[in-house]
C-alpha cells in the first residue's frame, strides 16, 4: 500500500475505535480530539494524514516542530495553514518563547513559573495559547508533570494569564504491557478535575483531559478522555535515534 493510503487507513480505523469507546461512554466520536502524534516522522506522513482530514498534529521538541512548519510552508499547495500544532513533550523555560510562536496547544505546564512564563510568551507573540496542566499522577521523580498536590496553585496562578488559556489536564502514566494497568491513572485524571470544580476552579479551566496513546486509548476514552495523543497507531514504528 502507498504510504498516503496505508495512513488514510489507519486514521479510519482509529477513528472507528474512537467512536466505538466513545459511546460506551455515552459520548460520540467527534466529542474526541485525535492528535496525531508525528514526532520523528518526516513531512511526507503528515502531508498524508492533513490530505485524510487530519487536523491536530502533536510533537515533542520546539525545534522538529519548527523545521517541520518551514518545511510543509515551502511546499506548493501548503497543508500547513490548517494544521493546529501540539506540543506533547516536556518544554523547558528557556524554549517558551519559541513554543508560543510554533503550537496553538502546549500539553506539559507543571509549574505556575512556566505557566506565567508561557503566558508572557503568547503576549509576545501575540497568539492565544491553550494549555494542559500535566499531573504526575505516579509520582515517578523521572517524570515531568506536577504532583497532584501542586495543582491547585497552578489552577490559581492561570486567573492571572492574558493570552494563554488553561483548559485542562493531561497524564501520561507509567507504560504498562497491558493497558487495563493505565485505566486507573485515567480514572484519576477524571477525578481530579472533578475535584477541582467542586472547589471552585472554573468549569472553562477543566474542559478537557489529555490522556491515551496508541496501546491504551479505547480505556483512556471509555474514562472520559477528550484528547487522545496517538504516534504509532497511525503512522507505525517508530526508529528511535531518527
Ligand atoms: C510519543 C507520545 C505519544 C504517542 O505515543 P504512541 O504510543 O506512538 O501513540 C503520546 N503522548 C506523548 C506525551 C508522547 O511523547
Amino acid at each position: 500500500m502507498s504510504l498516503p493510503d496505508d495512513v488514510r487507513s489507519r486514521l479510519d480505523q482509529v477513528r472507528a475505535r474512537i467512536a466505538r469507546a466513545a459511546e460506551a461512554s455515552g459520548r460520540r466520536g467527534e466529542d474526541v480530539r485525535l492528535v496525531a502524534v508525528s514526532k520523528t516522522f518526516g513531512i511526507d506522513h503528515i502531508r498524508a494524514a492533513s490530505e485524510a482530514g487530519q487536523r491536530d498534529f502533536g510533537e515533542n521538541r520546539v525545534q522538529e516542530a519548527l523545521q517541520k512548519q518551514e518545511a510543509l510552508q515551502r511546499m506548493a499547495g501548503s497543508a500547513d495553514f490548517l494544521i493546529r500544532w501540539h506540543l506533547v513533550g516536556s518544554l523547558q523555560s528557556n524554549k517558551a518563547r519559541r513554543a508560543a510562536e510554533v503550537f496553538s496547544w502546549l500539553h506539559s505546564i507543571d509549574s505556575p513559573e512556566l505557566l506565567q512564563r508561557v503566558d508572557r510568551a503568547a503576549v509576545a507573540a501575540g497568539t492565544h495559547l491553550k494549555l494542559l496542566i500535566q499531573v504526575d499522577l505516579a509520582g515517578e521523580a523521572t517524570k515531568h508533570g506536577a504532583l497532584a498536590a501542586a495543582v491547585p496553585a497552578i489552577f490559581e496562578a492561570a486567573r492571572a494569564c492574558r493570552a494563554a488559556q488553561v483548559v485542562g489536564l493531561m497524564v501520561l502514566p507509567p507504560w504498562f504491557d497491558d493497558p487495563a494497568g493505565a485505566r486507573p491513572y485515567f480514572a484519576q485524571l477524571r477525578q481530579l478535575g472533578d475535584r477541582l470544580r467542586a472547589s471552585g476552579t472554573p468549569p472553562g479551566m477543566l474542559q478537557e483531559l489529555s490522556m491515551g496513546m496508541s496501546h491504551d486509548f479505547e480505556a483512556a476514552v471509555e474514562e472520559g478522555a477528550t484528547i487522545v495523543r496517538l504516534g504509532t497507531a497511525i503512522f507505525g514504528d517508530r526508529r528511535t535515534g531518527t
